[in-house]
């Protein structure tokens, strides 16, 4: 009966739940923020941060999170997002202030 049941992925879609690529904890805290504005344009030192626009704050160790790797967008595994949380975001891991 079940059989030809499908799933379609829909990667743009939020379903996923946050996920701290940290300390794993599922508590998001305070804090998902949104520039209005986009991208700033300072490429010069290609901080990955600066392509950031969703960012939330785990409850538990207080990390600020890009939301893509937080919710791991486009089916990202949490295997990939601590990947790239620790090779591109971590060491740079602050509040952005977005103007
Ligand atoms: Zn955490």
């Amino acid at each position: 009966m079940l059989g030809a049941m499908r799933f379609l992925i829909e990667p743009m879609e939020e379903e996923q739940e946050f996920i701290c690529p940290e300390c794993e904890s599922k508590e998001a805290g305070f804090g998902e923020m949104l520039s209005m504005d986009g991208p700033t344009s300072n490429q010069a030192n290609e901080d990955p941060w600066s392509s950031v626009l969703q960012q939330t704050e785990c409850s538990s160790c207080n990390s600020i999170i890009p939301n893509h790797i937080a919710y791991r967008w486009e089916n990202l595994n949490i295997e990939k997002a601590k990947e790239q949380w620790n090779k591109l975001y971590k060491k740079n891991n602050q509040l952005r202030k977005f103007e």
